[in-house]
Parts: C-alpha cells; sequence; structure tokens
C-alpha cells in the first residue's frame, strides 16, 4: 500500500474513531474502502453489500466483507485510542 494511503486512512480515523478505518480488524484496499478480518470469509457477491453495491460485473472473489471507512461495529477495537 502507499504512503499516501496510509496517511489518508489515518486522517480519516483521527477525526471520525470509532470506524473502521481505525479499527484493528480492517485493512484497507484504497483510501475509502477494506476489509474487515474480524469476520469469517464469505461468497464474493456478498463481500460488497456494505460498501452499497447491489449489482457489478466484475464479481470480488471469496474473502471477507468489505465496509466502507466510516462504518463501525459493535467489535471495534483500537489498542491505541485512548
Ligand atoms: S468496526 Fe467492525 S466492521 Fe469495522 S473493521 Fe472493525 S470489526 Fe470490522
Amino acid at each position: 500500500m502507499s504512503r499516501r494511503t496510509d496517511v489518508a486512512v489515518l486522517a480519516y480515523a483521527a477525526s471520525h474513531n470509532p470506524c473502521c478505518a481505525g479499527c484493528d480488524h480492517w485493512r484497507y484496499i484504497n483510501s475509502v474502502a477494506g476489509e474487515c478480518l474480524r469476520t469469517a470469509p464469505v461468497a464474493g457477491p456478498d463481500r460488497i453489500g456494505l460498501l452499497g453495491i447491489v449489482w457489478s460485473s466484475a464479481q470480488p472473489g471469496p474473502g471477507h466483507i468489505m465496509t466502507p471507512r466510516g462504518h463501525v461495529c459493535s467489535e471495534f477495537r483500537d489498542e491505541v485510542m485512548p
């Protein structure tokens, strides 16, 4: 991943936590979306629903659920958050 994306994700998390961007379970794909590693892998079409995508001609393969950076759930964890 690029340093520019690291900076963008960290800056977003700093001003919006708690959110996926600041969660220890999140691995970003780009500056606005990433994968939640807290969840078990699912089938490709089930990965993109939380991004607001209802259909895509480019189907992702199976893997972790993708979330937008501003999403949050009860499993949020940030070990460095005060
Ligand atoms: S806040 Fe919830 S959905 Fe988002 S990365 Fe953390 S555990 Fe996953």
